[in-house]
């Protein structure tokens, strides 16, 4: 509970960061409201309607070594409402498709030779051994992974991949990338015969921030939606935060959750040097069509396309794991598009999204036909995670201070060697409050 010796510290952005940040910020006695631009919490993972249905604006899968937002859901007294479910991944190549889910499965893959296969398995072994994660920054995830796997298999298997998360920026990426996406590859199928497990919350992430909202209203941290934060300024000792209406609001500190780029055009008073450096990040931006369907697809929780010229990269059909008895019997499936921030894709409305990206799944599967459509939506989030280029977390990677006192950043680029996920946000919002909790002790 508040300490009135303690800070009041005004966090910018309500998502799970800046939420759990919140969370852990009042747990050391400080008083904290939550500063959030959208007329409601949680950012990315607000809800949508869909047809007569609510779901997850984005696919969210949690994995049995997320230990981090584990200990979250258990606090919120969540953890019993988690549904847990083996998947299988597809891998779709040369029109057909293949299961990919088990190491008998890898073995067999048609596409590559046994030798291929053989460097592909000997890469993911490779990196999955490297205890520096730092020492892969120097090198790009391309060429690491051509020198280790040879050009076929980077062809037919890792460019496809790579494509799929980072577009474009899978060329300034360094390795550190796929280190940590194997990791999460082998967290993700830890059971006997290495079969892949999945779990989601049953009400959706929005059972998440609405207990979040509960149990911060009962600690006394204040949310205050619906007015983005336009002006952060050093003033009396403290932090003035503007909002979009005019209101100026005093706070002895403020964090940033938001994205970096964002933070020059907040606060004029940081330096030249911290504004081109917080500039230099990239981030990864998201297109995604929904579709409820009235035909089941492949049955693949993700099926990996590994063909050039399709404007998705993956095929997520979310119920390979989620009962369709949720939705009267139909399937969830969403169509993401990773993109840069000049991919011409940023710039199409929903009708062109629909159109070609509809038009690309019917390829996929003959058998779909308009009236198959129970309902779609185009979602989009931009700013979902930062392109970690070469020596990324020494070069461009934000500190927690900045310039001036008792403003600090904590968000997603501050992640060099992760996959971007819940898990490691909430995970990040326990180091930085502690750390934040520590400055400004050390400042008094
Ligand atoms: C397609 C997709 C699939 C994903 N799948 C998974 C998955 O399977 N498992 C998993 O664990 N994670 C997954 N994630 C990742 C996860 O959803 C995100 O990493 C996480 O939700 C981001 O949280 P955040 O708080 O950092 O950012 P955000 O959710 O973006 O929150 C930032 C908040 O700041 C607010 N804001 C911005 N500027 C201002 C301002 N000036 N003033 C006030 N407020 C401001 C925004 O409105 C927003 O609410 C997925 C993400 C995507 C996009």
């Amino acid at each position: 509970m508040t300490n009135p010796e303690k800070k009041n510290i005004a966090i910018v952005g309500g998502g799970i960061l800046g939420l759990s940040l919140a969370l852990n910020l009042s747990d050391r006695g400080y008083g904290v409201t939550v500063l959030e631009g959208d007329e409601q919490i949680g950012g990315i993972l607000v809800p949508i309607r869909i047809g007569e249905h609510t779901w997850d604006r984005f696919y969210h899968v949690i994995l049995n070594s997320d230990r981090a937002l584990l200990g979250l859901l258990e606090r919120l007294n969540l953890l019993q409402e988690i549904q847990w479910g083996p998947t299988r991944t597809g891998f779709y190549t040369d029109g057909r498709f293949h299961s990919m889910s088990n190491i008998i499965e890898f073995l067999r893959f048609p596409v590559l030779s046994l030798l291929d296969i053989l460097r592909l398995g000997g890469t993911i072994f490779l990196t999955s051994r490297i205890k520096s994660w730092q020492r892969l920054e120097k090198v790009s995830v391309e060429s690491w992974l051509r020198r280790l796997s040879g050009p076929r298999t980077f062809e037919k298997i890792w460019l496809p991949l790579l494509k799929s998360k980072l577009g474009e920026n899978y060329r300034i990426t360094n390795a550190a990338f796929i280190w940590a996406t194997i990791a999460r590859m082998y967290a993700a199928r830890r059971t006997g015969i290495k079969q892949e497990m999945f779990g989601y919350i049953g009400g959706t992430y929005s059972r998440v921030l609405q207990r979040m909202q509960e149990v911060l209203a009962g600690r006394g941290v204040k949310l205050l939606c619906g007015h983005p934060v336009t002006r952060l300024r050093p003033k009396g000792g403290g932090i003035e935060a503007e909002l979009g209406d005019g209101r100026r609001l005093a706070f002895d500190a403020a964090v940033c959750t938001t994205p970096g780029g964002e933070l020059p055009g907040l606060c004029s008073e940081l330096t030249e040097q911290e504004k081109v450096r917080l500039r230099r990040l990239q981030y990864e931006h998201v297109v995604c069509l929904v579709l409820m369907l009235r035909k089941k697809l492949g049955g693949y929780y993700i099926t990996n396309i590994t063909e050039a010229g399709f404007p998705f990269t993956t095929v997520i059909e979310m119920t390979a794991l989620v009962d369709s008895g949720l939705f009267d019997g139909y399937s969830l499936v969403y169509l993401p598009r990773y993109v840069a921030e000049d991919d011409p894709v940023m710039g199409w409305d929903d009708a062109a999204v629909k159109e070609s990206f509809w038009k690309a799944l019917k390829g996929m599967y003959p058998d779909l036909d308009e009236i198959d459509i129970a309902a779609s939506t185009v979602t989009r989030a931009r700013f979902v995670f930062p392109v970690t280029t070469l020596n990324y977390s020494t070069e461009i990677m934000p500190d927690t201070a900045t310039s001036i006192s008792r403003l600090f950043i904590a968000n997603s680029s501050q992640i060099p060697n992760g996959t971007m996920n819940v898990n490691e946000l909430v995970a990040l919002a326990e180091r930085k409050a502690q750390e934040i909790s520590n400055q400004l002790q050390g400042i008094g």
